[in-house]
């Protein structure tokens, strides 16, 4: 049986990593900038967290969500706590894009309305708010989305009200920091109004976290720098650190009811035990302020870069923007230098979302390399 083929693939087979570096078949070492789309948090095969899932697994991988898990349990007072995010519930799921469609589903049963409000240029998976990006023929919006989905401009509140005042919107998803659009972000103004409006019309207002929570930005979640308080929060990627897992933070005003929401395998021990470790990592060795601080270092070291339009985004999720297409210094950077870096919708900006481990002297490997390769394009 041949692959169904959608990706375009680097000619390149990793078969094993260790915090910020990954090895491949031939033993080449590649400096790891990208962690799988912001996946890679807390290092490749950390040792907690190895010896976390292969205890868990020893003991019991998974069992139904109709038996009672304490690991769930566990790992929604730690969220609380880590995220302070009080008195939200938790429910677990598999991915980035089932977080979201649960997300969308709850606001629909919750106020009873339908369509959903997303921003240009925003991606929440292939999902039924799939992506605005209009200008990118390559992610398209699945069949029938154009009927429930109203794209409108980041930062256009008088757009929002437009359609919010039609009554018929049970949520507004946004990414606080835009992933695959281009580390897009808005004003605290900007986020402020979009919750008073959402509040105003018995709209859910959805923060999209999957990419940017988890302590990327040096804060748990991204929106927590507009001082917001959002109705549901998705989560996933950088959560299982490579385990597939994800979840939605929902505040307490909306209620849970028998049969609601449900999953086979969302919260399974072994995903609840990969999770936790992560939170544990987190916590003890400091990664939100090792985000903060290698944030900083690298926005003073991308200073001296030649050629670059602009710096976006925020920690460690960071996109560089040149006035140039970037897809011949990504390749450079990953076949002369070793090094992995990602690309987002908009061709001239690379993207780093290293694991939040990273250290300065990677930095310089990576600045080092840049110049170089610049010199020879
Ligand atoms: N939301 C955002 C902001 C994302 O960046 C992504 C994936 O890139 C998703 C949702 C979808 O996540 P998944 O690929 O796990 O379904």
């Amino acid at each position: 049986m041949s692959l169904f083929n959608v990706y375009p693939l680097f000619d390149i087979t990793p078969v094993s990593a260790k915090d910020v570096y990954v090895y491949d078949d031939k033993n080449v070492e590649y400096l790891d900038l990208y962690g799988g789309h912001a996946v890679i948090s807390i290092g490749h095969s950390h040792p907690k967290y190895v010896s976390a899932i292969t205890n868990q697994v020893e003991k019991l991988g998974f069992y139904s969500n109709a038996i009672q898990n304490p690991l769930q349990v566990e790992l929604a007072d730690k969220l609380e706590t880590l995220s302070g995010c009080k008195d939200y519930q938790l429910f677990l799921c598999n991915s980035g894009a089932e977080a979201n469609e649960n997300a969308l589903k709850l606001a629909s049963f919750h106020n009873g309305k339908k369509k959903v409000l997303a921003f240009k240029n925003s991606f929440h998976g292939r999902t039924s708010a799939a992506v605005a990006a209009t200008d990118n023929p390559k992610i398209v919006a699945p069949i029938n989305a154009q009927q429930q989905v109203d794209f409108v401009e980041l930062g256009d509140l008088d757009a929002v009200e437009a359609i919010l005042k039609q009554n018929d919107t049970c949520a507004v998803i946004v990414e606080f920091i835009q992933g695959v659009g281009g580390l897009d972000q808005s004003t605290t103004e900007f986020y402020q109004g979009l919750e008073t409006l959402c509040k105003h019309y018995n709209t859910a207002l959805i923060a999209d976290e999957v990419q940017s929570g988890f302590g990327r930005t040096g804060d748990f979640f991204a929106f927590q720098k507009h001082n917001i308080t959002p109705d549901i929060i998705s989560i996933a990627k950088g959560m299982g650190n490579g385990f597939p897992v994800g979840g939605i933070l929902i505040h307490p005003s909306i209620k849970a009811s028998f049969g609601l929401l449900g999953t086979t395998f969302g919260g399974n021990h072994l995903a609840c035990a990969a999770t936790l470790s992560v939170l544990d990592v987190l916590e003890d060795e400091k990664l939100m302020q090792n985000a903060k601080d290698i944030a900083d270092y690298f926005q003073e070291k991308a200073k001296e870069l030649p050629n670059l339009k602009s710096i976006k985004g925020r920690g460690l999720m960071i996109g560089l923007e040149f006035d140039f297409p970037i897809s011949e210094l990504r390749k450079k950077l990953i076949f002369d230098h070793h090094i992995f870096t990602g690309s987002a919708t908009n061709p001239n900006l690379i993207r780093i979302l290293p694991p939040l481990t990273i250290q300065k002297k990677h930095i310089d490997i990576f600045f080092e390399a840049t110049c170089k390769v610049l010199k020879t394009l």
